[in-house]
């Protein structure tokens, strides 16, 4: 079974459409900030403000090409304290020389649609549903939800221990909550006989940003693959995962593109809308 996250992320579009049309007063704002050049922050960028604007929130882009940190944090203070602003996404990476952690601390938790600032971080490890979650995990156990893909008992390995990805994910899928109570175990480039683990996934999520990193010897069979990654390949985007050859062996298994990657984005607009209802609330 092929895990359509292209489709399941346009019902979630269509769900949050229908909301924010029936909403009275101004519609819902997201302010995504660029601070550099790169064409694939500027592609991701235009992805997400097309998707606000399919859904009904106003998005506005704020490009600035910041010598100190301090600009950014300046550019932070504003927008946290102007009352039309909901959401605050600070497109990564930042440029050499700017301070990730003191931007990421910097943004309102309240605004926080990439669920990346430490108090909401601590929020999945605390269980706590209050709380802004990360796009790209939230999206993975939503998409799992969606096809009725039961995580509770479930031995979930993932590979990649980024910040964005693969922490956030295992304290997700941990929490003693619906859609998660799995068993979890993290792998990364220090992890030894990768092979012997992910053979033992029953839910495999690789997060790591290598093509044809995980071939089918290192899959059990049955098992169900969620793969992350994004990688180009002559003009092509391909997973982390040899999707031909593992696919005949999974249940189920995420295509790259049109996996993850929507789930990304209709998590973001979710996020959006939670952070204008707790400004009205
Ligand atoms: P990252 O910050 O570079 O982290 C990669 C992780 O993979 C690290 O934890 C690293 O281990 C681990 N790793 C590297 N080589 C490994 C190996 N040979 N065996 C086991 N683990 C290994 O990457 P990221 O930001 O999490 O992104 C990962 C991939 O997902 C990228 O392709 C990215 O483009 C994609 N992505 C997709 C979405 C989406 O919406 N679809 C969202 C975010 C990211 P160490 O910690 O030991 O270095």
């Amino acid at each position: 079974m092929i895990l359509d996250g292209k489709k399941v992320a346009g019902r979630i579009h269509d769900e949050l459409k229908a909301e924010i049309g029936a909403l009275s007063g101004r519609a819902p704002c997201l302010v995504a900030v660029l601070t550099t050049d790169h064409p694939a922050s500027h592609t991701y960028v235009k992805r997400k403000v097309a998707a606000c604007k399919e859904v009904g929130i106003t998005s506005k882009v704020l490009q600035i090409a910041p010598q100190t940190t301090q600009e950014v944090l300046d550019l932070i203070d504003n927008l946290n304290g102007d009352p039309t602003v909901d959401g605050i996404l600070i497109q990564l990476p930042l440029p050499a020389g700017i301070n990730l952690m003191q931007v990421l601390e910097r943004v309102d938790p309240k605004k926080d649609v990439d669920g990346f600032h430490p108090i909401n971080i601590g929020k999945i490890l605390l269980s706590d549903a209050n709380a802004l979650y990360p796009c790209t995990p939230l999206g993975i156990k939503v998409l799992l939800q969606a096809y009725g893909i039961e995580v509770a008992r479930q031995h979930v390995v993932i590979v990649g221990r980024s910040n964005i990805v693969g922490r956030p994910l295992a304290a997700l899928l941990l929490q003693n909550a619906p859609g998660a109570n799995a068993t979890v175990t993290v792998a990364h480039r220090f992890t030894k006989n990768l092979d012997e683990i992910t053979k033992t996934a029953d839910i495999l999520v690789v997060a790591v940003g290598q093509p044809n990193l995980i071939r089918a010897d290192m899959i059990k069979e049955g098992a169900v693959v969620v793969d992350v990654g994004i990688n180009r390949i002559d003009k092509k985007l391909v997973g982390d995962v040899a999707f031909d050859e593992v696919a005949p062996l999974t249940r189920a298994i995420t295509p790259v593109p049109g996996g993850v990657g929507p789930m990304t984005i209709a998590m973001l607009l979710s996020n959006t809308l939670a952070c204008y209802k707790s400004n009205f609330s």
